[in-house]
């Protein structure tokens, strides 16, 4: 098995861990970024960036991994099974090998919520996907089901009502918890029909999605919506499944941290959307790399 040594490992190369790389890889410190999947992280699915940097995720994903590849950050493309205390270091154990660092910044993002309703799974590519932007011109000019009401459920729904016919925005309460200004734009959106009170039962098909079949929790009344495509977006999960139990986690599974973003393990610090706290924009997800890369520097500098 490889064994390597760095001063920094940055778990996941999403844009909080890029953004982290590049800034301790400019502070002169060698540092190595782990990605098990595609660079880039969940903001790959984005066509049209909210905000700043305008553009494409995936023009901004790509121009830090352009930038952190110059600056001598190593790439590798490995799945983390464990972390573990090793003196004053900390040793990442791969599906590769192991590497040790004296800091390690954990930003290995967070995952997709999957409901768990019956033919969820096994429509999976057959009418139920996860991404908006990649598929929402399959569904040009038909009726499709988005299931939650926070700020993914109706930026998703809000990119499909660019497609299709008639958007189901299916929610348990009765008023959504987004932003206002995507309240405000789904409201305007004809074609966004809020479905309130109700849970999602079953996606049902036969080659294709063509029904969801939901539940009203105020009158237990069952209803079916007939539609090609189901889009559920209830919320995330972390990925940090090889964290040892000594890193504290919330209620949802999220690493807790300090205000300098160090975890229960000294030496491990834990930055955007695997940690407990954060806000969830790009501009949370720069700030958080910047501070962790900060605590990571002044760690490596003690030593
Ligand atoms: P979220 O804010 O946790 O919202 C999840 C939604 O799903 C809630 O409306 C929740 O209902 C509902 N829900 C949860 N479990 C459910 C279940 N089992 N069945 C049915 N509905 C369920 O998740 P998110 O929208 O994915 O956002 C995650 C984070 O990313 C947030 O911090 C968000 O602000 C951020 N984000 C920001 C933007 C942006 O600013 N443009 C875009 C996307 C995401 P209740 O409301 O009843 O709890």
């Amino acid at each position: 098995m490889p064994e390597s040594k760095f001063d920094v490992i940055v778990i996941g190369a999403g844009i909080t861990g890029l953004t982290a790389a590049k800034q301790t890889a400019q502070a002169g410190l060698s540092t190595a970024s782990i990605e098990a999947l595609l660079f880039g992280g969940l903001v790959i699915n984005i066509n049209e960036l909210d905000g700043e940097p305008h553009g494409s995720g995936t023009d901004f994903a790509s121009t830090l991994m352009g930038e952190i590849s110059e600056l001598g950050v190593e790439n590798l493309s490995e799945t983390v099974t464990s972390l573990s205390r090793d003196g004053n270091q900390i040793a990442v154990t791969t599906d590769a090998g192991t590497h040790r660092a004296r800091a390690v910044i954990v930003a290995s993002g967070a995952r997709i919520k999957r409901i768990g309703i019956p033919g969820e799974a096994e429509f999976e590519h057959r009418g139920v996907s996860q991404c908006a932007d990649c598929d929402g011109p399959m569904y040009q000019g038909e009726d499709v089901v988005v299931v939650g009401g926070g700020d993914s459920a109706l930026q998703e729904a809000l990119v499909l009502a660019n497609f299709c016919k008639q958007v189901h925005l299916v929610h348990r309460g009765n008023k959504f918890r987004a932003h206002q200004n995507l309240i405000d734009t789904v409201a305007a959106r004809d074609n966004i029909r809020p479905v309130w009170n109700s849970v999602a039962l079953e996606v049902q098909g036969a080659q294709m999605v063509n029904k969801v079949k939901v539940r009203n929790v105020a009158d237990n009344k069952i209803s079916e919506i007939p539609c090609s495509g189901f889009f559920a977006y209830i919320g995330l999960e972390p990925a940090c499944d090889f964290a040892p139990s000594e890193i504290t986690r919330d209620a949802g599974g999220f690493l807790v941290t300090d205000a300098s973003l160090q975890t229960a393990m000294a030496g491990v610090f834990a930055a955007g959307a695997v940690r407990a706290g954060y806000g969830g924009m790009l501009t949370d997800a720069a700030k958080e790399a910047q501070t962790a890369a900060a605590a990571a520097r002044a760690r490596v500098a003690k030593q």
